[in-house]
């Protein structure tokens, strides 16, 4: 049994409550890993180092930061493989689909490069005289993430957050904690001082401690829509910033025009990708009635072709659940599906291999779009086809749900599907493809949350505006200043 401290603050480790976390490789079934569990009494001396460093770390010049940061990513590099055999045996995503690790380093390189583009200050002029309004970090970010893309998940809360002068917490999820570990110890070797980044590993308890503290300023969170509601709730009464990445229904519809074809290996990426474990995977697919059938056959021997099998196979191209419990909630759902009158045309209930966690990807046609399998999130690979007669009446299907985070249209005619896409109620919309430029922000409508990830707007719910007046003598140094760096030039070291 491999053995990880959980609980990291002020550079230091410490070993935390008497209570572990045991890791459970969800391919074999096998405990491979033991992590520790923080107190609420960590949780407490977390935020106080975060906040004390933040007092420094908000005065170190961007460009230094930029520098640890760069390193950083040399280092993710490096240790890639690593991370990636942590990822598989604590997840189960196949090790062939090495692509998230690397999209995670595209991740890194898109803030390092949108970052400068911030301008931290800037001068104002009317009747009244002069103001200088600069846009300040705002102190301690409490990033709480899931499991279901460890790395990548983590990161999106800690780099925006130093980058912009910020110090950080981190709850990894209990289901997936490892990943959260080793990123200390990487940003420590890249240069990050003590207190600047803590780790506290541990479940809802650790997280409510966190959301609650009167140290946090701003809670940075990535998870289901009821916890985000929670969180929120929570928050309320010391008025923290928060930003939540919730769960996600997505919409795809195939417009008649489309080649279905074309269309189908979009949908087989982004409805068994991750084994389905991705908030904006595009789960309920509108079609022309006419093409249903063509295309739920496409659908259905693309599920077949799935290889299902242990995460570090290489032949492997579909993984486990993350868990047992996943499994079961996912296989409830296709039982509901049956229930329900929807038309199985690939998968179903069967558990496919007797070791593992894993889930027959599945394909159901003839879905109403009031079913359960249409309006919860699964979180599991299975993919809901629902015929539609008018392209209205796919529009004000796919907008009624609780949730508005990500779609596509598909289209011979790209200006058309643009024009659906418009009139679609979330956060973002591809267009004859899955998904979109990194540097594009992300996030949801509706129940899928509040706030954007990525891109330069990325960066604007860990700044706060403050305005001061300033004499007109002032105003040619500080127009020269208002660039992109906040906190003067770097010394270099
Ligand atoms: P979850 O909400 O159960 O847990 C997420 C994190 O919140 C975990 O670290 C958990 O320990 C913590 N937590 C749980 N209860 C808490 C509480 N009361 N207070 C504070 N923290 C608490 O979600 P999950 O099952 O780990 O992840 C799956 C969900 O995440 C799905 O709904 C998925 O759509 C969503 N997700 C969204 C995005 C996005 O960008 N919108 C990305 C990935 C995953």
């Amino acid at each position: 049994m491999e053995k990880f401290s959980g609980v990291y603050i002020d550079g230091v480790w410490r070993s935390g409550s008497t209570d572990v976390i045991t890791v459970v490789d969800p391919s074999t079934e096998v405990s491979w890993a033991q992590i520790g569990v923080a107190t609420r009494s960590d949780v407490d001396d977390a935020v106080r180092s975060a906040d004390n460093a933040f007092r420094t770390w908000a005065q170190v010049p961007l460009d230094r930061r930029i520098a640890i940061v760069q390193r950083f990513t040399e280092l993710v590099r490096e240790h890639t493989d690593e991370l990636v055999r942590i990822r598989c045996r604590s997840m189960g995503s196949p090790i062939t689909s090495s692509k998230t690790l690397s999209n995670s380093n595209g991740l890194l390189e898109m803030y390092l490069e949108t970052v400068q583009q911030v301008q931290f200050g800037q001068v104002r002029s009317d009747q009244h005289g002069s103001a200088y309004i600069m846009r300040r970090p705002i102190g301690v970010v409490a990033g709480i993430v899931p499991w279901n893309v460890p790395v990548r998940n983590e990161l999106k809360k800690i780099i925006p957050s130093l980058l912009t002068g910020n110090t950080c917490v981190l709850k990894p999820s209990p289901e997936s904690p490892l990943t959260g570990a080793r990123l200390m110890d990487l940003f420590a070797e890249a240069g990050l001082p003590p207190g600047v980044l803590n780790l506290v590993t541990g479940g809802a308890d650790i997280g409510e401690a966190l959301v609650t503290h009167p140290g946090v300023r701003k809670i940075a969170f990535t998870g289901s829509t009821a916890t985000g509601a929670r969180i929120a709730e929570l928050a309320a009464p010391t008025f923290k910033r928060i930003q939540l990445e919730l769960g996600g229904k997505s919409a795809a519809i195939v417009l008649p025009d489309a080649n279905m074809s074309d269309v189908a290996p979009n949908l087989l990426a982004f409805g068994f990708g991750n084994s389905g474990q991705i908030c904006a995977s595009l789960t309920r697919v509108f079609v022309d009635r006419r093409y249903q059938e063509e295309l739920g056959d496409l659908l259905a021997e693309g599920a077949k072709r799935h290889v299902l099998g242990p995460a570090l196979d290489p032949s492997t191209t579909l993984g486990p659940l993350v868990s047992k419990r996943q499994q079961e909630r996912v296989l409830g759902y296709i039982q509901q599906g049956i229930d329900e009158g929807a038309t199985l045309r690939a998968g179903g209930v069967n558990k496919p291999r007797d070791t593992g966690w894993f889930v027959e990807p599945t394909v159901f046609l003839n879905v109403n779009n009031s079913m359960t399998i249409a309006q919860e999130e699964i979180f599991g690979p299975v993919i809901s086809v629902i015929p539609y007669d008018t392209v209205e009446e796919a529009i004000r299907e796919a907008n009624n749900s609780q949730y508005g985070l990500h779609g596509a249209v598909f289209s011979e005619d790209a200006e058309y599907a643009l024009n659906v896409a418009m009139q679609l109620e979330t956060g973002t919309c591809a267009i004859n493809s899955f998904d979109l430029p990194i540097n594009a922000p992300f996030g949801g409508v509706k129940g899928s949350g509040i706030g954007r990830e990525n891109g330069l707007e990325g960066f604007d719910s860990y700044l706060e505006y403050h305005s001061y007046k300033i004499p007109e003598g002032m105003i040619p140094q500080l127009q020269a200043d208002s660039g992109p760096q906040y906190g003067g030039e770097s010394n270099g070291d």
